[in-house]
């Protein structure tokens, strides 16, 4: 292992897409990185930005947005869909992507407004806003996430779409709700998994309270840099498991989905 490897995250319309605390997934990667030792560069790829930064990347991010925002980026993002393909589906690199990011990797958004806007179809799902005819699918969600290596580990965040969210095939969740909305308040889905890229509704940030999640991507992003699995050391998230299970306890047992807990 050569200790000079810097470990490239890229970080997709940091100034377009990211709501409620989105960015702070990318703080939580830098810090785990870090605090084992290793170098790490974000680089923040916007409009018009060269597509040769992209190429660089050991594991991408990009958060969530509302419609309009997303409107913008559409057509940007576009020009990535053969490259963002090769890399997901080629060199399996770790990517996560959260609520509005994760439905334009999808087949496609209706949006709030009626208008279709096509996804990159990297997920084989897609998304429906009904707007004002439904309510927002808006509050703290838990989920029991269902991939290899993070079995029964417990995902929480803070959800709001108005966009629902249906996979072809559902077994490619990453999670079942305990409770909370995921991807459309009706089949206790939440999120996707696609070779090693994660779509979830949760922002919050994610990360935050799922810290194993991080380490996974992480694991996955070592791989990809240095050519070799990379043992990750243990951190103390000691803090960050009580207040996720605080939290889980004070939810009363009436709204939540037993089958979600086994
Ligand atoms: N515009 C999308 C929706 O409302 C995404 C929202 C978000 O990213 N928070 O469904």
């Amino acid at each position: 292992m050569n200790n000079d490897t810097t470990i490239n995250i890229a970080w997709l319309y940091p100034d377009l897409m990211s709501t409620y605390g989105d960015r702070g997934n990318i703080i939580i990667l830098t810090k785990r990185l870090v605090w084992r030792g290793f170098k790490v560069k974000v680089t923040e790829i916007s409009l018009g930005s060269t597509n040769n930064l992209l190429q660089k990347a050991d594991l991408i991010f990009m958060g969530g947005a509302q419609d309009q925002q997303q409107e913008i980026v559409s057509k940007d993002l576009r020009k990535r869909q053969t490259l963002l393909k090769e890399l997901i589906d080629h060199q399996r690199l770790p990517c996560l992507f959260i609520c509005g990011a994760y439905q334009f990797m999808g087949n496609y958004y209706l949006s709030a407004n009626g208008q279709e806007i096509p996804g990159l179809g990297i997920f084989d799902l897609y998304t429906i806003n009904p707007g004002q005819k439904a309510k927002r699918l808006i509050g703290n969600t838990f989920a029991r996430i269902n991939i290899p290596g993070l079995q029964n580990e417990i995902m929480a965040g803070f959800e709001n779409h108005g966009g629902r969210t249906f996979l072809s095939n559902k077994e490619t969740a990453i999670a079942k709700v305990i409770t909370g909305y995921g991807n459309n308040g009706q089949d206790n889905t939440e999120g996707v998994i696609h070779q090693r890229a994660i779509g979830s509704y949760l922002h919050g940030p994610i990360l935050a309270k799922s810290p194993k999640l991080a380490d996974w991507l992480l694991s996955h992003a070592l791989h990809h840099s240095f050519g070799e699995k990379i043992e990750l050391s243990p951190l103390d998230d000691r803090l960050e498991e009580r207040t996720k299970q605080q939290l889980l306890g004070q939810i009363p047992t009436g709204q939540k989905n037993t089958d979600g807990l086994d």
